[in-house]
């Protein structure tokens, strides 16, 4: 009798909590006559995305839909998968007409965590469903932000985060009186020197929980050695952890290289055998610009009289320089490097980036994949974001109209965002 109850209260008990997952799970089928496969770096026409939960469960035609699938139909529309910014700053708002240093030694780590959660949403609302965090944020803020979208506290983007930019003892803000210099760089950075500090430094940054190493090849006017880069990546890289570097001067980057790092941000002016060497160690660039547009914002905030001509004249080296990129065949992944008070959302700012690179004369299907697959790797979550595919996270954006035509026009009507299987925006 005794083991019958048992049995049946067995039963029961796998009964319900067999309803129980079969009413907890959500079905989703997005469809749209227009698609991005970034896999294929093509478009392809009419594909159905089943999700369930948060995850892309099928991509195909007709699938066969789960009872209660919730269909949603966006006509002549474009479904991407979700964008991704891989450089950003949500912690850093520096005024057009202020020294960057202002805002680290006027604003209050509260403030810049709350300013941040906006930012963080204008980004979600932008069609980015994830992005990577470089620095410039205080002693550790972009874990906090990080962790309290996770848990649901605030809207944004996936994070990943780098904690403080390891570099050497100058860090990247000047202009300030000596006496403030360390205390400030101290706050910003976390400035090594020698190679023990520099395993240190990441060990210290990767127990408290980053998700990338940045570090400084060049700061201000000191660099880096080899030797302390080398033990930065190494160190890094032994618990599974990806390296980026800030650096804008071909000369100092030699040493980035062969250290070992898997990125670097900025890359101005390299030469065409340094793009070369990269491209055949599989380094990527994150070529960090604005567009034409960007520039106009500038302008117009330091009440600067211009011309179409002007625009253009000021953008052409950017332009040029993607071009360069391309041809040299490394790896272009998209990052904004956002943070300048233009009075327009920092998600749209973030994106004029993105459009610069159509501009400069990448296809459609190129400037997707800077901001899709192409960043996925170098995030080191391929086959999770980046890419809308069977077991994808279900980060997905549908933008008006067909991308393939008109990207600009499309890039800034987004009708719909999907992070993790939620929708976020509903145009
Ligand atoms: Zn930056």
């Amino acid at each position: 009798m005794f083991k019958t109850v048992h049995q049946t209260i067995l039963f029961l008990l796998l009964a319900s909590s067999l309803v129980y997952s079969q009413a907890s799970d959500k079905y989703y089928l997005l469809k749209a006559e227009q698609f991005y496969d970034s896999e294929k770096n093509a478009f392809v026409k009419n594909q159905e995305v089943l999700i369930k939960n948060n995850l892309v469960i099928e991509v195909g035609n007709q699938l066969t839909l789960p009872p209660n699938t919730v269909v949603l139909d966006f006509g002549n529309a474009t479904i991407t998968p979700g964008l991704i910014d891989a450089h950003s700053h949500i912690l850093l708002e520096q005024k057009i007409d202020e020294p960057l240093a202002v805002d680290a030694m006027l604003v209050s780590s509260e403030t810049r965590v709350l300013r941040a959660a906006k930012f963080a949403k204008s980004y979600l609302k932008a069609g980015f469903t994830t992005i990577r965090d470089v620095g410039n944020s205080g002693q550790y803020l972009d874990l906090e932000v990080r962790n309290a979208i996770d848990k649901g506290y605030i809207l944004g983007p996936r994070m990943l985060v780098s904690g403080p930019i390891i570099g050497s003892m100058d860090g990247q803000i000047d202009g300030i009186p000596l006496a403030d210099f360390e205390r400030i760089s101290r706050q910003e950075y976390s400035m090594i020197s020698g190679v023990e500090e520099a395993k240190k430094a990441v060990r210290e940054h990767i127990a408290r929980g980053v998700d990338v190493i940045k570090i400084l090849a060049i700061g201000n006017r000191l660099v880096l050695s080899l030797d302390e880069m080398k033990a930065i990546v190494e160190t890094a890289h032994s618990e599974r952890v990806k390296v980026t570097a800030h650096c804008d001067r071909d000369w100092a980057a030699q040493n980035a290289i062969e250290a070992g790092v898997d990125g670097i941000e900025h890359a101005y002016g390299f030469k065409k055998a340094t793009l070369e060497k990269m491209a055949g160690k599989g380094i990527y660039v994150v070529p960090t610009y604005g567009s034409t547009e960007t520039i106009r914002q500038y302008f117009e905030l330091q009440k600067q009289s211009y011309t179409d001509e002007d625009l253009e004249n000021s953008a052409s080296s950017w332009k040029k320089w993607i071009k360069e990129l391309k041809a040299a065949g490394v790896s272009i992944v998209a990052g904004s490097d956002a943070y300048f008070d233009l009075k327009a959302s920092r998600g749209d700012v973030a994106k004029q980036t993105i459009w610069g690179y159509a501009d400069s004369g990448l296809s459609p299907e190129e400037v997707l994949q800077t901001a899709t697959i192409n960043a996925a790797i170098a995030l080191d979550m391929r086959d999770k974001i980046g890419v809308i595919k069977q077991n994808a996270f279900a980060d997905i954006v549908v933008f008006e109209g067909d991308m393939k035509k008109n990207i600009k026009k499309s890039l800034f009507s987004v009708k719909m965002v999907m992070k993790n299987g939620e929708i976020h925006l509903m145009e």
